[in-house]
């Protein structure tokens, strides 16, 4: 049993509580979103104030290589690194994950001339199935999106499939799939590995090389607090950087971007997969959020994460049992990722409901609500309180008002 003197001391014997003095979150607020957009890291405000009056201010153009401004990607992509198992000069910060997804694509298929497959599972993260889709228009079919059940995944692989592109941490049930697994199974079948992480990194611990993935990109608005629209990252394996073509081959990819000639020759190394200019001020905020993870280390911060779903699953059958939420988040610990959600038919409006008693979470539709569980800034007892106004919105019917049927394009 969870009584509000034992989750009190869980967050008196927490070692990563000193960590929520990192975040500016307003008080009172309840806050299990962070799995869609993480808060802003008290560090974020000074660091883009210094970056507009001084280094874009007085410096100007000089600050490209004065404040480091070009060689942003790389430095932040080194810095998220070590969270997702890649080495320095393997990941870069650029883009949003919807566009890595077609650079990665792209790349894969580079090195597998004559497969014309792009494997994927239904239910997928739609923007991953909507880029196969779109490559797929744009060749006139001659690459081929294709689009299975998520069980059919592994058995659909033959020697037309050259990549296949999968969420590790599903967003809506948050279930872990194997990384090491599905990749040994992706390799032998002559086929490369592409991985979203959007909802691992910062999230769970990953190893992408000790998996031998081939490429992943992921968000940094998420888990990883880069704040909204905060650039991707993209990882390519050191062994595919010089043998896979980037198709966007923008300026800032080539070998020698300040030589200004008309031919294309790209860079050896990571830096092939940068496309235009950086967003400079976007990078510098998400390097705040990255830099927060190097305080702690991922292990801590999901046995964290992994209490924290527990005791928000057993709150829930505890005082909210009958009132129709069905768990659609694995239940053990190992397989759930950094959300908790459950089903309810009533789903928008409950969300709603509680989100004008500042608890927030999300919904996904059709009758999906997502509860973000992240360790880095909240409390035991928020998820206790949480659970409380999810009773009384459901006790008292606070959900049930014209108002919170009113559907918005944004949930
Ligand atoms: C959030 C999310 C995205 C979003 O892609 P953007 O290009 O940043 O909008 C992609 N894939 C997954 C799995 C996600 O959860």
């Amino acid at each position: 049993m969870a009584d509000s003197e034992s989750i009190e001391n869980l967050d008196r014997c927490d070692p990563l509580a000193p960590l929520r003095g990192e975040f500016a979150l307003r008080d009172g607020l309840i806050y299990l979103d962070g799995n869609s957009l993480g808060p802003p890291p008290r560090t974020a405000a000074q660091r883009i104030a210094r970056m507009v009056d001084v280094e874009w201010k007085d410096g100007l153009i000089t600050s490209w290589l004065a404040a480091d401004w070009s060689s942003s990607p790389r430095r932040v992509g080194d810095k998220i690194a070590p969270l997702i198992g890649a080495a320095p000069g393997e990941v870069i910060a650029a883009d949003s994950t919807s566009i890595n997804l077609f650079k990665c694509m792209a790349a894969a298929l580079s090195l597998r001339p004559g497969r014309r497959a792009i494997l994927s599972e239904a239910g997928n993260f739609p923007t991953d199935l909507y880029m196969m889709q779109g490559l797929e228009n744009f060749t006139d079919g001659r690459i081929a999106a294709r689009i299975v059940a998520a069980d059919q995944v592994l058995e659909s692989l033959d020697d037309d499939v050259a990549a296949v592109v999968l969420t590790q941490v599903h967003y809506k049930s948050a279930s872990i799939r194997d990384l090491a697994a599905v990749t040994r199974r992706v390799h032998d079948a002559g086929a490369l590995m592409i991985w979203d992480l959007s909802h691992s990194a910062g999230s769970i611990p990953v190893d992408l090389n000790a998996a031998g993935a081939d490429f992943a990109t992921g968000c940094g608005y998420k888990f990883l607090n880069g704040g909204p629209g905060a650039p991707a990252f993209m990882f390519v394996a050191a062994r595919h950087q010089g043998q896979s073509q980037a198709v966007l081959s923008g300026w800032f990819g080539h070998r020698d971007p300040f030589a200004f000639t008309d031919d294309y020759q790209p860079a050896a190394d990571i830096q092939r997969f940068l496309c235009g200019t950086p967003t400079v001020l976007g990078l510098i905020a998400l390097e705040c959020g990255v830099e927060v993870f190097h305080q702690t280390d991922m292990q801590a911060l999901r046995r964290k994460a992994q209490r924290l779903g527990r005791l928000f699953i057993d709150l829930m059958s505890e005082r909210c049992s009958g009132y129709g939420f069905d768990l659609a988040s694995p239940d053990d610990d190992e397989l759930r990722g950094g959300h908790v959600s459950f089903r309810h038919p009533h789903g928008y409006e409950i969300m709603q409901a509680l989100k004008a008693n500042d608890v927030i979470g999300d919904f996904r539709a059709p009758d999906i609500l997502r509860f973000g569980v992240t360790p880095l800034y909240l409390r035991y007892m928020d998820i206790s309180n949480a659970v409380d106004i999810i009773h009384d919105t459901m006790a008292k019917s606070l959900w049930d008002r014209d108002a919170y049927r009113i559907r918005t394009g944004f949930t």
